[in-house]
């Protein structure tokens, strides 16, 4: 996009901290000197493809006040080498810093080899940003004989330290799949090791301050810096079990409400595209975002991105509201008592039923829907990996006579969860994968059809650092659950071969702790052809 416009021709050079006052509104600078560092929000690379992928970064010299750089817009120069010295540069250009886009920069880079590693970093002026490492993917006919990738979910800045984000940049993978839960929108809890800015985020200047809070942190700095990410979202990149258009305290009040919700998603989803390596071509100003996509890693892996939380349904059956939670002057809500959102809801309560199974509820939308049937239909990749943000195996909690499941999951939608898994049957799909995040414990499960015949796996992670959630009590109502740990926080390690899928339970002892070890809890391996995973001798 940069070379499209005549460069020497709207540059203006400004000095020393004064870029302000010395460069008109609308201008254009390439020259710029800043009072501090420009790049303390590091680098990402993403959506790779076999001849490129998008570089990230932000020029945020003051992060908690970028209102400081004005409606200048800056020329960023990138590189890309073959080697982490840069001796052999394989390609180099310019892409615009944008003010109205936060001064983010998306460079879509192009005519790379595949299959191959690379080193980037970005200059402005006299400025250079740390190195990054990115990764292209195989050509669509090749088979590699293996792929690394870390799964992550729920990072609560203020729970625990980002350690597990360290251990996964160490463990080198060629990719990281993000399954939401990026951000919290609102600040909780007994035990903070640090605070947000601000306790909760509406507008576009809060989330933005909270995203640079959090890519400030050197840990996930050194993540973003391992390899390429695949991300999609879950509920916290806006607000807590929000629904489509719906916010969890909707029914707290009425047109104010809905609307005041309008904005702050547009203006959350802003600054997610802002702080993502996503392509530009995502990015649709107050429509919406599409994250949904898939990616070949040649023959050997598909992997797709679901958004579970842009187009569904609100949560069935929701509680009857609780006027005394509901501030609705301000549109806000005091976390997790609204009348809308995730709750227990009972399976087959006749009251709640009806709503519970109506085939109109959708979690995807209709359109996602249909694309990845499309997508499963056409596949020829050996090993078929969804990615996305909620559980998709049901956990059940209550009795045997009396079951309950949480709402905010694929079992609050039993439609969609079946019409998934009828596609995998009927496009016989090749060794599916469900990798899962959202409930802060590790899962293995199985994912049965209603025969009870297993038809895929789903590895869910726990948070990289969110209170955990011990479910064991309830194993003995899920025999498809066949490992749970709900007492650490960590990340999946995961890895794919023609043969086999391994994935590494990767525990950090104490999110409390920035120097605390990491282990192992337990490993487990599906073979080709048999979705059923088994649990590796430690
Ligand atoms: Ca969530």
């Amino acid at each position: 996009m940069s070379r499209m416009l005549s460069r020497r021709g709207f540059v203006q050079r400004a000095a020393a901290a004064s870029v302000l006052a010395t460069v008109p509104l609308g201008a254009l600078a390439s020259q710029a000197r800043f009072s501090s560092y420009p790049f303390k929000l590091g680098v990402s690379c993403g959506d790779p493809s076999a001849d490129g992928f998008v570089l990230w970064t932000r020029i945020a010299p003051e992060p908690f006040e970028p209102e400081q750089l004005g409606r200048v817009s800056f020329e960023v120069d990138w590189e890309v080498a073959e080697d982490s010295a840069f001796r052999h540069i394989a390609a180099q250009g310019s892409e615009l810093a944008q003010a109205h886009l936060g001064h983010s920069v998306h460079a879509e880079i192009g005519g790379l080899s595949p299959g191959r590693e690379y080193y980037y970093r970005f200059r402005l002026g006299p400025y250079e940003s740390p190195p990054g490492r990115a990764v292209t993917t195989p050509l669509p006919g090749d088979s590699p004989a293996s792929l690394r990738y870390a799964a992550c979910s729920c990072a609560h800045y203020e729970q625990g330290f980002f350690s597990a984000y360290r251990y996964m940049a160490d463990d080198h993978p060629d990719l990281i799949l993000e399954l939401g839960d990026y951000i919290y929108e609102v600040g909780y809890g007994e035990r903070r090791v640090r605070l947000f800015d601000k306790r909760e985020a509406f507008t576009l200047a809060d989330y933005r301050r909270r995203y640079a809070q959090y890519q400030m942190d050197p840990d996930l700095q050194a993540a973003h810096a391992a390899c390429p990410w695949l991300v999609t979202w879950d509920d916290h990149e806006v607000d807590n079990d929000y629904a489509g258009l719906s916010s969890a305290d909707q029914a707290c009040g009425g047109e104010a409400v809905r609307r005041a919700f309008f904005d702050r998603r547009a203006a959350a989803y802003q600054a997610w595209f802002e702080h993502m390596p996503v392509r530009p071509s995502r990015w649709r100003v107050q429509a919406g975002l599409q994250v949904y996509g898939s990616i070949d890693w040649g023959r050997l892996a598909r992997f797709y991105l679901l958004d579970t939380r842009q187009y569904r349904s609100p949560q069935a059956c929701a509680k009857a509201a609780t006027p005394l939670t509901c501030d609705t002057e301000a549109g806000r809500r005091l976390l997790f008592i609204g009348a809308g959102g995730g709750h227990l809801i009972g399976i087959t309560d006749p009251a709640c039923q009806p709503e519970l199974e109506d085939v109109s509820r959708t979690i995807l939308g209709a359109e996602q829907e249909s694309w990845l049937d499309g997508q499963l239909g056409s596949s020829h990749a050996r090993w078929n990996i969804i990615a996305q943000g909620t559980p998709f195996a049901p956990i059940f909690e209550g009795t045997r006579e009396a079951p309950l499941i949480y709402s905010d999951g694929w079992s609050g939608y039993p439609a969609g969860q079946q019409r998934l898994i009828g596609a995998l049957g009927r496009h016989k799909v090749a060794n599916p994968v469900m990798l899962t995040g959202d409930v802060h414990a590790f899962f293995v499960s199985e994912v049965r059809n209603r025969r009870d015949t297993p038809v895929a796996v789903e590895f869910m992670t726990s948070s990289i650092a969110n209170n955990n959630s011990d479910k064991s009590k309830v194993l003995p109502l899920n025999p498809h659950i066949l490992y749970h740990d709900g007492t650490h926080s960590g990340y999946l390690l995961c890895e794919t071969t023609p043969t086999r899928t391994r994935a590494d339970v990767v525990a950090i002892d104490d999110m409390h702790d920035p120097r605390t070890p990491r282990r192992v809890l337990a490993s487990f391996e599906v073979s080709d052809g048999d979705p059923r995973p088994h649990r590796l001798p430690q």
